[in-house]
Protein backbone atom coordinates (compact mmCIF):
# COMPACT_ATOMS: atom_id res chain seq x y z
CA UNK A 1 0.00 0.00 0.00
CA UNK A 2 1.34 3.40 -0.60
CA UNK A 3 1.98 5.03 2.87
CA UNK A 4 3.29 8.48 1.18
CA UNK A 5 0.66 10.47 2.35
CA UNK A 6 1.16 9.96 6.24
CA UNK A 7 5.07 10.49 5.94
CA UNK A 8 6.60 13.10 8.49
CA UNK A 9 3.03 13.71 10.10
CA UNK A 10 2.94 11.10 12.89
CA UNK A 11 3.54 7.41 13.92
CA UNK A 12 1.13 4.98 12.55
CA UNK A 13 0.01 3.22 16.14
CA UNK A 14 -2.06 0.16 15.58
CA UNK A 15 -5.06 -0.25 17.46
CA UNK A 16 -7.77 -2.15 16.87
CA UNK A 17 -11.84 -2.85 18.57
CA UNK A 18 -15.20 -4.21 18.67
CA UNK A 19 -18.15 -3.11 16.99
CA UNK A 20 -21.43 -4.47 15.74
CA UNK A 21 -21.49 -5.51 11.64
CA UNK A 22 -24.33 -4.55 9.72
CA UNK A 23 -23.17 -7.17 6.99
CA UNK A 24 -20.60 -9.88 6.50
CA UNK A 25 -17.28 -8.77 4.10
CA UNK A 26 -13.57 -7.68 5.15
CA UNK A 27 -12.21 -4.52 3.35
CA UNK A 28 -8.55 -3.04 3.49
CA UNK A 29 -8.19 0.55 2.99
CA UNK A 30 -7.68 3.45 3.73
CA UNK A 31 -9.70 6.34 6.54
CA UNK A 32 -11.72 8.98 4.85
CA UNK A 33 -13.16 10.38 8.21
CA UNK A 34 -15.68 12.90 7.86
CA UNK A 35 -17.06 13.91 11.61
CA UNK A 36 -20.20 15.38 11.87
CA UNK A 37 -18.59 17.50 15.10
CA UNK A 38 -17.74 21.02 16.48
CA UNK A 39 -15.50 22.90 13.92
CA UNK A 40 -12.53 24.91 15.75
CA UNK A 41 -11.77 28.19 13.82
CA UNK A 42 -9.16 31.12 14.58
CA UNK A 43 -9.93 34.14 16.85
CA UNK A 44 -8.66 37.59 16.81
CA UNK A 45 -9.92 40.79 16.95
CA UNK A 46 -9.98 43.18 14.02
CA UNK A 47 -8.85 47.12 14.07
CA UNK A 48 -11.86 49.35 13.43
CA UNK A 49 -10.89 50.14 9.70
CA UNK A 50 -10.75 46.50 8.51
CA UNK A 51 -14.11 45.71 9.79
CA UNK A 52 -16.36 45.92 6.59
CA UNK A 53 -13.32 43.80 4.94
CA UNK A 54 -14.27 41.37 7.24
CA UNK A 55 -18.15 42.08 6.39
CA UNK A 56 -17.49 41.37 2.84
CA UNK A 57 -15.23 38.04 3.41
CA UNK A 58 -18.29 36.63 4.83
CA UNK A 59 -20.51 37.93 2.60
CA UNK A 60 -18.15 36.58 0.07
CA UNK A 61 -17.61 32.96 2.03
CA UNK A 62 -21.70 32.39 1.93
CA UNK A 63 -21.55 32.72 -1.60
CA UNK A 64 -19.18 30.76 -2.47
CA UNK A 65 -20.37 27.89 -0.18
CA UNK A 66 -23.83 28.44 -1.70
CA UNK A 67 -22.89 27.94 -5.12
CA UNK A 68 -20.89 24.78 -4.24
CA UNK A 69 -24.10 23.26 -2.51
CA UNK A 70 -25.44 24.39 -5.89
CA UNK A 71 -22.93 22.48 -8.09
CA UNK A 72 -23.36 19.35 -6.10
CA UNK A 73 -27.23 19.47 -6.86
CA UNK A 74 -26.54 19.47 -10.46
CA UNK A 75 -23.91 17.14 -10.34
CA UNK A 76 -26.11 15.01 -8.52
CA UNK A 77 -29.14 15.21 -10.70
CA UNK A 78 -26.93 14.43 -13.85
CA UNK A 79 -25.95 11.61 -12.71
CA UNK A 80 -29.51 10.56 -11.53
CA UNK A 81 -28.83 10.36 -8.05
CA UNK A 82 -31.65 11.64 -5.85
CA UNK A 83 -31.26 10.43 -2.01
CA UNK A 84 -28.69 13.16 -0.98
CA UNK A 85 -30.86 16.41 -2.24
CA UNK A 86 -32.75 16.72 0.72
CA UNK A 87 -29.92 17.29 2.59
CA UNK A 88 -27.85 19.77 -0.19
CA UNK A 89 -31.49 21.86 0.05
CA UNK A 90 -31.79 22.06 3.42
CA UNK A 91 -27.99 22.97 3.43
CA UNK A 92 -28.53 25.52 0.74
CA UNK A 93 -31.33 27.23 3.06
CA UNK A 94 -29.26 27.43 5.83
CA UNK A 95 -26.72 28.69 4.73
CA UNK A 96 -28.66 31.68 2.78
CA UNK A 97 -30.94 32.46 5.36
CA UNK A 98 -30.60 36.31 5.92
CA UNK A 99 -30.73 36.33 9.61
CA UNK A 100 -27.44 34.32 9.87
CA UNK A 101 -25.59 36.91 8.00
CA UNK A 102 -27.55 39.30 10.09
CA UNK A 103 -26.52 37.89 13.22
CA UNK A 104 -23.04 37.07 12.01
CA UNK A 105 -22.15 40.55 10.85
CA UNK A 106 -23.34 42.52 13.90
CA UNK A 107 -20.98 40.38 15.74
CA UNK A 108 -18.31 41.33 13.86
CA UNK A 109 -19.22 45.14 13.93
CA UNK A 110 -20.24 44.88 17.43
CA UNK A 111 -17.14 42.74 18.88
CA UNK A 112 -14.51 43.97 16.14
CA UNK A 113 -13.85 40.01 15.79
CA UNK A 114 -12.58 38.63 12.98
CA UNK A 115 -15.56 36.64 10.38
CA UNK A 116 -14.71 33.29 11.66
CA UNK A 117 -14.71 33.66 15.46
CA UNK A 118 -18.35 35.52 14.63
CA UNK A 119 -19.77 32.53 12.67
CA UNK A 120 -18.57 30.00 15.45
CA UNK A 121 -20.44 32.18 17.63
CA UNK A 122 -23.33 32.50 15.92
CA UNK A 123 -23.26 28.87 15.25
CA UNK A 124 -22.97 28.18 18.52
CA UNK A 125 -25.80 30.43 19.43
CA UNK A 126 -28.26 28.52 17.57
CA UNK A 127 -26.97 24.96 18.35
CA UNK A 128 -27.80 25.91 22.29
CA UNK A 129 -31.10 26.79 20.78
CA UNK A 130 -31.89 23.93 19.08
CA UNK A 131 -30.43 21.49 21.98
CA UNK A 132 -33.17 22.87 24.48
CA UNK A 133 -35.64 21.68 22.09
CA UNK A 134 -37.79 18.18 23.93
CA UNK A 135 -38.06 16.54 20.76
CA UNK A 136 -35.07 14.26 19.76
CA UNK A 137 -35.60 14.47 16.28
CA UNK A 138 -35.86 18.42 16.55
CA UNK A 139 -32.86 18.23 19.24
CA UNK A 140 -31.08 16.89 16.61
CA UNK A 141 -31.04 19.05 13.65
CA UNK A 142 -28.62 20.77 15.36
CA UNK A 143 -25.85 18.69 13.40
CA UNK A 144 -27.60 19.70 10.11
CA UNK A 145 -26.68 23.50 11.25
CA UNK A 146 -22.70 22.33 11.78
CA UNK A 147 -22.66 20.98 8.71
CA UNK A 148 -24.17 23.13 6.52
CA UNK A 149 -22.47 26.36 8.49
CA UNK A 150 -19.18 24.61 8.17
CA UNK A 151 -19.31 25.34 4.28
CA UNK A 152 -19.19 28.71 5.00
CA UNK A 153 -16.00 28.22 7.49
CA UNK A 154 -14.36 25.95 4.94
CA UNK A 155 -14.37 29.06 3.01
CA UNK A 156 -13.24 31.28 4.97
CA UNK A 157 -10.32 29.25 6.58
CA UNK A 158 -9.49 28.47 3.03
CA UNK A 159 -10.18 24.80 3.99
CA UNK A 160 -11.17 22.34 1.12
CA UNK A 161 -14.77 21.94 1.19
CA UNK A 162 -16.22 19.06 3.39
CA UNK A 163 -17.35 16.18 1.07
CA UNK A 164 -20.92 15.67 2.82
CA UNK A 165 -21.10 12.32 2.35
CA UNK A 166 -20.04 11.97 -1.30
CA UNK A 167 -16.58 13.13 -1.20
CA UNK A 168 -13.77 12.75 -3.30
CA UNK A 169 -12.16 9.42 -3.25
CA UNK A 170 -9.58 9.96 -6.43
CA UNK A 171 -7.01 10.73 -4.14
CA UNK A 172 -6.42 7.29 -2.84
CA UNK A 173 -6.37 5.74 -6.29
CA UNK A 174 -7.38 2.41 -6.92
CA UNK A 175 -7.15 1.67 -2.81
CA UNK A 176 -10.58 0.92 -1.10
CA UNK A 177 -11.43 3.80 0.80
CA UNK A 178 -13.81 3.40 4.51
CA UNK A 179 -15.76 6.11 5.91
CA UNK A 180 -15.40 6.28 9.59
CA UNK A 181 -17.94 8.89 11.22
CA UNK A 182 -19.57 9.35 14.56
CA UNK A 183 -22.57 9.03 12.76
CA UNK A 184 -24.61 8.15 8.89
CA UNK A 185 -27.80 9.28 7.62
CA UNK A 186 -29.56 6.57 5.65
CA UNK A 187 -29.25 9.11 2.32
CA UNK A 188 -25.23 9.38 3.25
CA UNK A 189 -25.12 5.17 3.31
CA UNK A 190 -26.98 5.21 -0.22
CA UNK A 191 -24.73 8.11 -1.51
CA UNK A 192 -21.59 6.59 -0.08
CA UNK A 193 -22.47 3.43 -2.00
CA UNK A 194 -23.28 4.79 -5.46
CA UNK A 195 -19.44 6.31 -5.20
CA UNK A 196 -18.24 3.25 -4.47
CA UNK A 197 -17.19 3.67 -0.66
CA UNK A 198 -16.14 0.44 0.23
CA UNK A 199 -17.27 0.44 3.81
CA UNK A 200 -18.10 2.46 6.62
CA UNK A 201 -17.42 2.32 10.34
CA UNK A 202 -19.52 4.45 12.57
CA UNK A 203 -18.73 5.19 16.68
CA UNK A 204 -22.75 5.51 16.82
CA UNK A 205 -25.48 3.14 16.06
CA UNK A 206 -27.16 -0.02 17.33
CA UNK A 207 -27.71 -2.97 15.18
CA UNK A 208 -31.34 -2.36 14.11
CA UNK A 209 -30.92 1.44 12.79
CA UNK A 210 -32.10 2.07 9.67
CA UNK A 211 -28.54 3.61 8.29
CA UNK A 212 -27.59 -0.07 9.06
CA UNK A 213 -30.55 -2.35 7.41
CA UNK A 214 -30.21 -0.06 4.29
CA UNK A 215 -26.46 -0.69 4.68
CA UNK A 216 -26.70 -4.21 5.19
CA UNK A 217 -29.76 -4.48 2.00
CA UNK A 218 -27.38 -2.95 -0.43
CA UNK A 219 -24.59 -5.67 0.79
CA UNK A 220 -22.11 -2.12 1.88
CA UNK A 221 -19.94 -3.80 4.78
CA UNK A 222 -20.71 -1.65 7.75
CA UNK A 223 -19.75 -1.53 11.53
CA UNK A 224 -21.47 0.90 13.93
CA UNK A 225 -20.99 1.23 17.45
CA UNK A 226 -17.17 1.42 16.79
CA UNK A 227 -16.45 2.99 20.02
CA UNK A 228 -13.29 5.48 20.68
CA UNK A 229 -12.77 4.57 16.40
CA UNK A 230 -12.54 8.68 15.83
CA UNK A 231 -9.73 8.93 18.77
CA UNK A 232 -6.38 9.69 16.83
CA UNK A 233 -7.43 8.57 13.45
CA UNK A 234 -6.22 10.67 10.28
CA UNK A 235 -7.50 10.70 6.50
CA UNK A 236 -5.01 8.11 4.57
CA UNK A 237 -4.51 5.69 7.55
CA UNK A 238 -4.67 2.17 6.95
CA UNK A 239 -7.68 0.59 8.27
CA UNK A 240 -9.10 -3.34 8.42
CA UNK A 241 -13.16 -3.36 8.54
CA UNK A 242 -14.14 -7.04 9.09
CA UNK A 243 -17.45 -7.59 9.54
CA UNK A 244 -17.29 -10.92 9.63
CA UNK A 245 -15.59 -11.25 13.14
CA UNK A 246 -17.02 -7.54 14.30
CA UNK A 247 -13.99 -6.11 14.37
CA UNK A 248 -11.62 -3.12 12.96
CA UNK A 249 -8.10 -2.92 13.26
CA UNK A 250 -6.58 0.73 12.33
CA UNK A 251 -3.06 0.55 10.76
CA UNK A 252 -2.40 -2.74 10.98
CA UNK A 253 1.34 -3.91 10.12
CA UNK A 254 2.40 -5.37 7.02
CA UNK A 255 2.17 -8.98 8.18
CA UNK A 256 -1.58 -8.50 10.03
CA UNK A 257 -2.35 -6.79 6.49
CA UNK A 258 -1.01 -9.77 4.65
CA UNK A 259 -2.77 -12.35 6.75
CA UNK A 260 -6.20 -10.67 6.18
CA UNK A 261 -5.83 -10.16 2.32
CA UNK A 262 -5.35 -13.96 2.62
CA UNK A 263 -8.85 -14.38 4.58
CA UNK A 264 -9.97 -11.51 2.39
CA UNK A 265 -9.37 -14.28 -0.47
CA UNK A 266 -10.87 -17.55 1.35
CA UNK A 267 -13.93 -15.70 2.25
CA UNK A 268 -14.59 -14.87 -2.12
CA UNK A 269 -14.20 -18.72 -2.38
CA UNK A 270 -16.73 -19.78 0.50
CA UNK A 271 -18.84 -16.71 -1.29
CA UNK A 272 -18.60 -18.65 -4.34
CA UNK A 273 -19.75 -21.67 -3.02
CA UNK A 274 -22.34 -19.54 -1.90
CA UNK A 275 -22.99 -18.56 -5.19
CA UNK A 276 -24.08 -22.16 -6.08
CA UNK A 277 -27.05 -21.63 -3.79
CA UNK A 278 -28.69 -19.02 -6.02
CA UNK A 279 -30.30 -21.42 -9.00
CA UNK A 280 -31.65 -24.04 -5.69
CA UNK A 281 -35.26 -23.78 -4.47
CA UNK A 282 -35.24 -22.67 -0.56
CA UNK A 283 -35.79 -26.35 1.19
CA UNK A 284 -34.37 -28.13 4.01
CA UNK A 285 -32.47 -31.36 3.84
CA UNK A 286 -35.59 -33.82 3.84
CA UNK A 287 -37.45 -31.59 1.08
CA UNK A 288 -39.54 -28.77 2.90
CA UNK A 289 -40.35 -25.56 2.14
CA UNK A 290 -39.59 -22.68 3.55
CA UNK A 291 -40.13 -19.55 1.10
CA UNK A 292 -36.68 -17.03 1.27
CA UNK A 293 -37.99 -13.46 0.37
CA UNK A 294 -36.31 -10.43 0.67
CA UNK A 295 -36.78 -6.84 2.35
CA UNK A 296 -36.87 -3.78 0.31
CA UNK A 297 -36.85 0.01 1.07
CA UNK A 298 -34.97 1.11 -2.34
CA UNK A 299 -35.46 -0.14 -6.01
CA UNK A 300 -31.71 -0.34 -6.25
CA UNK A 301 -31.89 -3.29 -3.85
CA UNK A 302 -33.69 -5.11 -6.39
CA UNK A 303 -30.60 -5.84 -8.28
CA UNK A 304 -28.72 -8.14 -5.76
CA UNK A 305 -32.37 -9.95 -4.89
CA UNK A 306 -33.25 -10.56 -8.46
CA UNK A 307 -29.28 -12.16 -8.89
CA UNK A 308 -29.56 -14.95 -6.27
CA UNK A 309 -33.47 -15.67 -6.97
CA UNK A 310 -35.63 -14.71 -4.42
CA UNK A 311 -38.95 -16.03 -3.98
CA UNK A 312 -41.18 -12.65 -3.58
CA UNK A 313 -40.93 -9.38 -1.82
CA UNK A 314 -41.95 -10.14 2.01
CA UNK A 315 -41.67 -6.75 3.06
CA UNK A 316 -41.59 -3.48 0.85
CA UNK A 317 -40.79 -0.43 3.27
CA UNK A 318 -43.08 2.20 1.01
CA UNK A 319 -42.21 4.53 3.45
CA UNK A 320 -38.89 4.98 2.06
CA UNK A 321 -40.56 6.09 -0.92
CA UNK A 322 -41.38 9.17 0.53
CA UNK A 323 -37.63 9.87 2.23
CA UNK A 324 -36.92 12.80 -0.13
CA UNK A 325 -40.54 14.91 -0.10
CA UNK A 326 -41.90 17.14 2.03
CA UNK A 327 -45.24 15.87 1.42
CA UNK A 328 -47.01 12.84 0.76
CA UNK A 329 -47.43 12.48 -2.78
CA UNK A 330 -50.73 11.52 -4.86
CA UNK A 331 -52.21 8.59 -5.80
CA UNK A 332 -51.39 8.68 -8.96
CA UNK A 333 -47.50 8.68 -7.94
CA UNK A 334 -47.78 6.23 -5.56
CA UNK A 335 -49.40 3.68 -7.84
CA UNK A 336 -46.59 4.30 -11.16
CA UNK A 337 -44.35 3.37 -8.15
CA UNK A 338 -45.54 0.70 -7.13
CA UNK A 339 -46.69 -1.11 -10.53
CA UNK A 340 -42.90 -0.64 -11.84
CA UNK A 341 -42.68 -3.09 -8.72
CA UNK A 342 -45.15 -5.45 -9.10
CA UNK A 343 -44.03 -5.65 -12.64
CA UNK A 344 -40.51 -5.98 -12.31
CA UNK A 345 -41.13 -9.19 -9.83
CA UNK A 346 -42.87 -10.89 -12.69
CA UNK A 347 -45.80 -13.15 -11.06
CA UNK A 348 -43.71 -13.48 -7.73
CA UNK A 349 -45.47 -12.07 -4.53
CA UNK A 350 -45.04 -8.26 -3.24
CA UNK A 351 -46.15 -7.88 0.61
CA UNK A 352 -46.10 -4.24 0.86
CA UNK A 353 -46.52 -2.05 4.07
CA UNK A 354 -48.17 0.60 4.62
CA UNK A 355 -46.17 4.20 5.49
CA UNK A 356 -44.78 3.31 8.66
CA UNK A 357 -43.44 6.65 9.40
CA UNK A 358 -42.73 7.72 13.12
CA UNK A 359 -39.38 6.69 16.07
CA UNK A 360 -36.64 6.35 13.75
CA UNK A 361 -38.68 7.63 10.20
CA UNK A 362 -38.68 10.92 10.94
CA UNK A 363 -40.20 12.11 7.50
CA UNK A 364 -43.70 13.55 6.54
CA UNK A 365 -44.12 13.25 10.25
CA UNK A 366 -45.21 16.66 10.66
CA UNK A 367 -47.30 16.52 7.86
CA UNK A 368 -49.00 14.19 9.34
CA UNK A 369 -48.92 14.19 13.05
CA UNK A 370 -49.46 18.55 12.62
CA UNK A 371 -46.82 20.80 13.40
CA UNK A 372 -47.17 20.99 16.83
CA UNK A 373 -47.37 17.60 17.97
CA UNK A 374 -43.92 15.98 18.54
CA UNK A 375 -44.58 13.13 20.80
CA UNK A 376 -42.77 13.05 24.13
CA UNK A 377 -41.53 9.69 22.68
CA UNK A 378 -41.02 9.04 19.08
CA UNK A 379 -40.83 5.78 19.30
CA UNK A 380 -44.39 5.23 21.70
CA UNK A 381 -46.44 8.03 20.53
CA UNK A 382 -47.79 8.41 17.00
CA UNK A 383 -46.30 5.73 14.57
CA UNK A 384 -47.39 3.74 11.95
CA UNK A 385 -50.76 2.54 11.55
CA UNK A 386 -51.82 4.85 14.97
CA UNK A 387 -50.84 7.59 12.55
CA UNK A 388 -52.30 6.53 9.54
CA UNK A 389 -55.54 6.42 11.35
CA UNK A 390 -55.08 9.58 12.20
CA UNK A 391 -54.81 10.63 8.85
CA UNK A 392 -58.12 8.59 6.92
CA UNK A 393 -57.55 10.81 3.71
CA UNK A 394 -53.85 10.04 3.27
CA UNK A 395 -54.31 6.57 4.67
CA UNK A 396 -57.67 6.48 1.30
CA UNK A 397 -54.77 7.97 -0.59
CA UNK A 398 -52.44 5.70 0.02
CA UNK A 399 -54.28 2.41 0.12
CA UNK A 400 -56.22 3.25 -2.72
CA UNK A 401 -52.80 3.35 -4.80
CA UNK A 402 -51.86 -0.11 -3.52
CA UNK A 403 -55.47 -1.79 -4.11
CA UNK A 404 -54.95 -0.49 -8.09
CA UNK A 405 -51.47 -1.79 -7.90
CA UNK A 406 -52.54 -5.33 -7.13
CA UNK A 407 -54.42 -6.12 -10.17
CA UNK A 408 -51.38 -6.05 -11.80
CA UNK A 409 -49.82 -9.36 -9.75
CA UNK A 410 -50.08 -10.95 -6.49
CA UNK A 411 -50.14 -8.11 -3.65
CA UNK A 412 -50.81 -8.37 0.04
CA UNK A 413 -50.90 -5.29 1.96
CA UNK A 414 -49.34 -5.08 6.01
CA UNK A 415 -50.10 -2.49 8.66
CA UNK A 416 -47.59 -1.59 10.91
CA UNK A 417 -47.31 -1.25 14.21
CA UNK A 418 -50.34 -2.63 15.37
CA UNK A 419 -51.09 -2.45 18.74
CA UNK A 420 -55.07 -3.38 18.93
CA UNK A 421 -57.58 -5.12 17.33
CA UNK A 422 -59.71 -2.55 16.75
CA UNK A 423 -57.24 -0.84 15.21
CA UNK A 424 -56.99 -2.75 12.38
CA UNK A 425 -61.06 -3.08 12.03
CA UNK A 426 -60.60 0.53 11.79
CA UNK A 427 -57.87 0.01 8.84
CA UNK A 428 -60.34 -2.48 6.83
CA UNK A 429 -63.30 -0.18 6.50
CA UNK A 430 -60.85 2.13 4.95
CA UNK A 431 -59.86 -0.33 2.81
CA UNK A 432 -63.57 -1.25 2.13
CA UNK A 433 -64.74 1.94 1.15
CA UNK A 434 -61.93 2.28 -1.07
CA UNK A 435 -62.53 -1.15 -3.12
CA UNK A 436 -66.36 0.21 -3.51
CA UNK A 437 -65.10 3.55 -5.01
CA UNK A 438 -62.75 2.26 -7.10
CA UNK A 439 -65.16 -0.82 -8.08
CA UNK A 440 -62.32 -3.15 -6.92
CA UNK A 441 -63.72 -6.92 -6.53
CA UNK A 442 -60.50 -8.71 -6.30
CA UNK A 443 -59.42 -9.99 -2.54
CA UNK A 444 -56.64 -8.05 -1.63
CA UNK A 445 -55.29 -9.85 2.09
CA UNK A 446 -54.53 -7.12 4.35
CA UNK A 447 -52.35 -8.49 7.34
CA UNK A 448 -51.03 -7.19 10.80
CA UNK A 449 -47.48 -6.71 11.59
CA UNK A 450 -46.84 -8.36 14.77
CA UNK A 451 -44.18 -6.30 16.28
CA UNK A 452 -46.11 -4.63 19.20
CA UNK A 453 -46.34 -6.72 22.26
CA UNK A 454 -49.99 -6.44 22.93
CA UNK A 455 -50.21 -7.74 19.09
CA UNK A 456 -48.70 -10.88 19.81
CA UNK A 457 -50.07 -11.26 23.56
CA UNK A 458 -53.50 -10.90 21.89
CA UNK A 459 -52.64 -12.80 19.02
CA UNK A 460 -56.13 -14.98 18.42
CA UNK A 461 -58.27 -11.75 18.72
CA UNK A 462 -55.95 -10.25 15.80
CA UNK A 463 -55.96 -13.30 13.71
CA UNK A 464 -59.81 -12.81 13.85
CA UNK A 465 -59.36 -9.09 11.97
CA UNK A 466 -55.96 -10.25 10.01
CA UNK A 467 -55.66 -12.00 6.87
CA UNK A 468 -51.94 -12.74 7.49
CA UNK A 469 -49.31 -12.41 10.06
CA UNK A 470 -45.96 -11.09 9.74
CA UNK A 471 -43.77 -10.85 12.72
CA UNK A 472 -41.46 -7.51 13.17
CA UNK A 473 -39.09 -8.86 15.25
CA UNK A 474 -36.90 -5.61 14.94
CA UNK A 475 -39.55 -3.85 16.98
CA UNK A 476 -41.04 -6.50 18.81
CA UNK A 477 -37.63 -7.01 20.62
CA UNK A 478 -36.94 -3.07 21.09
CA UNK A 479 -40.69 -2.91 22.45
CA UNK A 480 -40.39 -5.97 24.65
CA UNK A 481 -37.10 -5.57 26.03
CA UNK A 482 -37.56 -1.77 26.12
CA UNK A 483 -34.33 -1.20 24.52
CA UNK A 484 -33.66 1.12 22.17
CA UNK A 485 -33.23 -0.41 18.60
CA UNK A 486 -31.12 2.61 17.86
CA UNK A 487 -29.02 2.54 20.74
CA UNK A 488 -25.51 0.55 21.17
CA UNK A 489 -25.25 0.16 24.98
CA UNK A 490 -28.53 -1.62 25.04
CA UNK A 491 -27.38 -4.14 21.97
CA UNK A 492 -26.65 -6.97 24.46
CA UNK A 493 -30.17 -7.04 25.87
CA UNK A 494 -31.00 -8.40 22.29
CA UNK A 495 -29.32 -11.93 23.11
CA UNK A 496 -30.24 -12.19 26.17
CA UNK A 497 -34.22 -11.30 25.79
CA UNK A 498 -34.14 -13.87 23.05
CA UNK A 499 -36.01 -16.28 25.38
CA UNK A 500 -39.16 -13.35 25.76
CA UNK A 501 -38.82 -12.65 22.24
CA UNK A 502 -39.36 -16.61 21.71
CA UNK A 503 -42.57 -16.98 24.04
CA UNK A 504 -43.92 -14.05 21.55
CA UNK A 505 -42.88 -15.74 18.44
CA UNK A 506 -44.37 -19.20 19.42
CA UNK A 507 -47.63 -17.65 20.82
CA UNK A 508 -48.37 -15.73 17.34
CA UNK A 509 -47.36 -18.81 15.16
CA UNK A 510 -50.00 -21.03 17.47
CA UNK A 511 -52.44 -18.35 16.90
CA UNK A 512 -52.10 -18.39 12.99
CA UNK A 513 -52.43 -21.92 12.80
CA UNK A 514 -55.15 -22.27 14.71
CA UNK A 515 -57.27 -19.05 12.53
CA UNK A 516 -55.65 -21.01 9.56
CA UNK A 517 -53.76 -17.54 8.39
CA UNK A 518 -50.15 -17.73 7.30
CA UNK A 519 -47.83 -16.28 9.59
CA UNK A 520 -43.77 -15.18 8.29
CA UNK A 521 -40.72 -13.07 9.56
CA UNK A 522 -39.62 -9.88 8.59
CA UNK A 523 -37.03 -8.49 11.19
CA UNK A 524 -33.60 -9.00 11.06
CA UNK A 525 -33.68 -11.85 13.23
CA UNK A 526 -35.05 -13.85 9.84
CA UNK A 527 -31.53 -13.46 8.69
CA UNK A 528 -30.29 -15.23 12.05
CA UNK A 529 -29.14 -19.12 11.24
CA UNK A 530 -29.13 -19.40 15.20
CA UNK A 531 -33.44 -18.89 14.68
CA UNK A 532 -34.03 -20.67 11.29
CA UNK A 533 -34.21 -23.81 12.82
CA UNK A 534 -37.22 -22.43 14.92
CA UNK A 535 -38.82 -20.62 12.10
CA UNK A 536 -38.90 -23.83 9.95
CA UNK A 537 -40.74 -26.36 12.74
CA UNK A 538 -43.31 -23.22 13.12
CA UNK A 539 -44.48 -23.27 9.81
CA UNK A 540 -43.53 -19.97 8.76
CA UNK A 541 -44.89 -19.47 5.48
CA UNK A 542 -41.66 -17.30 4.62
CA UNK A 543 -38.34 -15.62 6.04
CA UNK A 544 -38.12 -11.77 4.68
CA UNK A 545 -34.66 -10.35 4.99
CA UNK A 546 -32.12 -8.32 3.62
CA UNK A 547 -31.08 -9.77 -0.46
CA UNK A 548 -27.52 -9.69 1.12
CA UNK A 549 -28.50 -12.61 4.13
CA UNK A 550 -30.84 -14.77 1.60
CA UNK A 551 -27.82 -16.86 0.07
CA UNK A 552 -26.48 -17.76 3.26
CA UNK A 553 -29.74 -18.97 4.94
CA UNK A 554 -30.49 -21.23 2.07
CA UNK A 555 -27.35 -23.02 2.22
CA UNK A 556 -28.08 -23.64 6.09
CA UNK A 557 -31.43 -24.51 5.30
CA UNK A 558 -30.37 -26.96 3.20
CA UNK A 559 -28.49 -28.94 5.94
CA UNK A 560 -31.38 -28.68 8.40
CA UNK A 561 -34.22 -31.24 8.86
CA UNK A 562 -37.99 -30.50 9.54
CA UNK A 563 -39.06 -31.40 13.13
CA UNK A 564 -42.76 -30.14 13.60
C1 LIG B 1 -39.47 -4.93 12.35
O1 LIG B 1 -39.79 -4.10 13.20
O2 LIG B 1 -39.01 -6.05 12.64
C2 LIG B 1 -39.59 -4.63 10.92
C3 LIG B 1 -39.36 -5.54 10.01
O3 LIG B 1 -39.94 -3.37 10.58
P1 LIG B 1 -38.94 -2.11 10.60
O4 LIG B 1 -37.55 -2.64 10.80
O5 LIG B 1 -39.13 -1.44 9.30
O6 LIG B 1 -39.43 -1.31 11.75
MG1 LIG C 1 -40.99 -2.41 12.70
Amino acid sequence: MNDGCRAGRHPAIRREGRAIASSSGVVIGRVKVQMHGRQLVPEHTVNSHLIEQEVARLVAAIEMAAEAVDIERHHLINAGVRDPLMILDMHHMLITDPELLLKTSSRIRHDCINAEWALRLEMDAIQTVFEQIDDEYLRNRKHDIEHACSRILDHLTGAPERPAGIGCLDEYGDEAVIYVSDDVSVSEVVSMWRHKVAGIITELGGADAHNIIVARGIGLPALVGASGILNDIHDGDSLVLDAEQNVWILNPPQNEQAAYTKFKAAISISQKDLEAFAVKPSLSADGHELKLMANIEFPEELELAEQIGIDGIGLYRSEFLFINESSMPDEACQYEQYVKLIHRMDGKPVTMRLLDVGGDRPWLYSDLAGHDYAGANPAMGLRGLRLLLRNPELLSIHLSAMLRAAEHGPVRILAPMVTTSQEMEQLRDIAAQCKVRLGITQAVPIGSMIEVPSAAIMADAMAGVSDFFSIGTNDLLQYTLAADRNDEEVADLYQSGAAALKQLIMQTAAAAKKAAIPVSVCGELAADPEWTATFLNLDMEYLSMSASSILGIRRYLSRLTYQP
